[in-house]
C-alpha cells in the first residue's frame, strides 16, 4: 500500500477531488458530535447488513462473523431496534428500495423477514427488495421464504463454475451446486436473477471466463455482474498476500478479460447497465450501490444522508449492545459541503455508464460548468460518446472507470475500513 504507484495514485486522486469538490470539503470521518441526529427524510433507500457466513472467504473485505444459530435472535432484536431508531429520527419516510447483503443473508431468513415486517410497519415501502445469496445456501425452502418475504431480485455469488478457480478462492461448493442453485432461482419467478462471475483470477483464461458467462446465461441468469479479484480491497492487501495462490491481477490480463466479456455480452444480447453489469431483456436491474441516498442497518453498514456519510461500528458486540439499548450505532461521520452530493451523484452516473446531461445543472448547481468541462475532456479522449441527451461511456471508458474505482477503493475506502475494523469506535480517520 506504500508503493510509489500507490503514493502517486493517492496524490493524484487527492488533487482531483480538491479541484472538483473544492477545499471546503474535509475528507475526514469523525465521531458524530454529541446530540447529532440525522435530518428528517421524505424518501430514501435501505440497506440491511446480515453479517453471518458459514465459511469466511479469505479475500472477502465485508463485515462478517462465523455463523452460529444462537447469534441470530440477538441480531434480529438489535436490527429491529436500530430500524426503530432510524424511523424515530428520520420519520415515516418512503423507502424506494431495499438491499439485503452481507455476509450471507440467506443464513438468517427468519430474521430478514422479521426486519422487513417491522420496516413495513414503520416506513412506506414502495420499491423492490433485493438480496444476495450463496450457492451452498439455496434450496426450495429458501426460495419459498424469500418469496414470502417479498423479495423480487436475487443475486447469486457464483464466482466461477470451474472447480480449480472455486478451490483457489476457497469457495466451499462444487460447480454442480452453483449450477443447481442458479437454475432453481431462475425457474422460480423472481423479477431478476443476477449471477456474480469473477475474472482475471490466477490461471484463468479468457475461454474460462466466457465459459462461465455462457453457462450462467444458459441456466437462466438475466443479469451478469463481472468483477476481478481485489476490486473491493477494503481490508489490508497485506492480509490477502498471505494467500500464496492469490495475487492482484495483472493489468493487461484484466484489460483482455474485460474486453472479451464486453464482446461476448454484446453478441449475446446482454446490454451494459453499469461498469460491471450486463442485463438481458426487460427485467429490473439488480444493483447494490447506485442509490442516491440510503440508511444502513447492521454492523459496518453505511448510510448516505443528504448532509453526509455515516458508518456504523464494525464490531458486532458493540453494535449489538448499542442498538439493543436504543442508541445510534454510528461510529463515524463525514459531513458534506453542499456541492459534494452533486459530485457523488455524478460519480454514480459514471458508474451507470450513462450520464443524463440535462440533469447536471440541477444536481451540481454552480459546479455544473466544471462538470461539463470534465465531461468534454472524457468525450474528446474517446472514453464516451453522445447519444441523445446522454453521454455514454465506451467499452474502453468503462474499463478505465473500473480502474479509477479500484484506486478510489484502495485510497479511501481501504483506509477507512481498515481503521474501522481495528477499533469499534475509532477517532478521526482522514481519507
Ligand atoms: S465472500 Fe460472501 S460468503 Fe465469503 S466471506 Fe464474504 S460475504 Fe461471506
Amino acid at each position: 500500500m506504500n508503493s510509489p504507484g500507490h503514493k502517486f495514485s493517492r496524490f493524484a486522486t487527492r488533487a482531483i477531488r480538491r479541484y472538483l469538490v473544492g477545499a471546503a470539503q474535509r475528507w475526514v470521518f469523525e465521531p458524530p458530535p454529541q446530540g447529532w441526529i440525522p435530518p428528517r427524510l421524505e424518501r430514501t433507500s435501505l440497506y440491511l447488513h446480515v453479517p453471518f457466513c458459514r465459511n469466511c472467504c479469505p479475500y472477502c473485505p465485508y463485515t462478517k462473523i462465523p455463523y452460529h444459530g444462537t447469534l441470530v435472535e440477538p441480531y434480529t432484536r438489535a436490527a429491529m431496534a436500530e430500524l426503530g431508531w432510524w424511523a424515530n429520527v428520520i420519520g415515516p419516510a418512503e423507502i424506494t428500495s431495499v438491499y439485503i447483503g452481507g455476509g450471507t443473508p440467506t443464513l438468517a431468513l427468519d430474521s430478514v423477514a422479521s426486519v422487513l415486517t417491522r420496516l413495513r410497519e414503520r416506513f412506506r415501502l414502495t420499491g423492490d427488495i433485493c438480496i444476495e445469496t450463496n450457492p451452498s445456501e439455496v434450496d426450495k425452502e429458501v426460495v419459498r421464504q424469500l418469496q414470502n418475504a417479498g423479495v423480487a431480485l436475487v443475486s447469486l455469488g457464483v464466482q466461477s463454475f470451474h472447480p480449480d478457480h472455486l478451490a483457489r478462492l476457497d469457495r466451499h461448493y462444487t460447480p454442480l451446486t452453483a449450477e443447481q442453485a442458479l437454475s432453481l432461482l431462475a425457474e422460480s419467478g423472481f423479477a431478476s436473477v443476477n449471477a456474480d462471475i469473477m475474472f482475471a483470477l490466477p490461471g484463468q483464461t479468457e475461454d474460462d471466463v466466457i465459459a462461465d458467462l455462457a453457462r450462467a446465461a444458459e441456466l437462466g441468469a438475466n443479469q451478469l455482474t463481472t468483477y476481478p479479484l481485489f476490486t473491493f480491497p477494503y481490508t489490508s492487501v497485506g492480509e490477502y498476500l498471505r494467500l500464496q495462490a492469490v495475487r492482484m491481477p495483472d493489468l493487461r490480463l484484466r484489460r483482455a478479460h474485460y474486453r472479451a466479456i464486453s464482446g461476448w455480452c454484446a453478441e449475446h444480447g446482454f446490454e451494459r447497465v453499469s461498469v460491471w453489469s450486463f442485463k438481458r431483456g426487460a427485467v429490473p436491474r439488480y444493483s447494490s450501490v447506485t442509490r442516491d441516498g440510503y440508511i444502513g442497518i447492521g454492523p459496518g453498514a453505511g448510510s448516505h444522508l443528504p448532509d453526509g456519510f455515516v458508518l456504523n461500528t464494525f464490531d458486532f458486540e458493540s453494535w449489538f449492545e448499542t442498538a439493543s439499548a436504543g442508541y445510534p450505532t454510528i461510529a463515524l461521520r463525514m459531513p458534506f459541503v453542499s456541492e459534494m452530493s452533486g459530485w457523488w451523484w455524478l460519480y454514480w452516473r459514471f458508474y451507470d455508464t450513462r450520464i443524463p446531461l440535462e440533469a447536471i445543472h440541477a444536481a451540481l448547481g454552480k459546479d455544473a460548468p466544471k462538470a461539463h468541462l470534465w465531461l468534454r475532456v472524457v468525450e474528446q479522449a474517446g472514453l464516451a460518446i453522445r447519444n441523445g441527451g446522454y453521454l455514454e461511456l465506451t467499452e474502453s471508458g468503462a474499463f478505465w472507470l473500473h480502474l479509477l474505482q479500484n484506486h478510489f477503493a484502495l485510497n479511501y475506502v481501504n483506509t477507512l475500513w481498515t481503521r474501522a475494523r481495528k477499533e469499534p469506535w475509532p477517532p478521526a480517520v482522514a481519507i
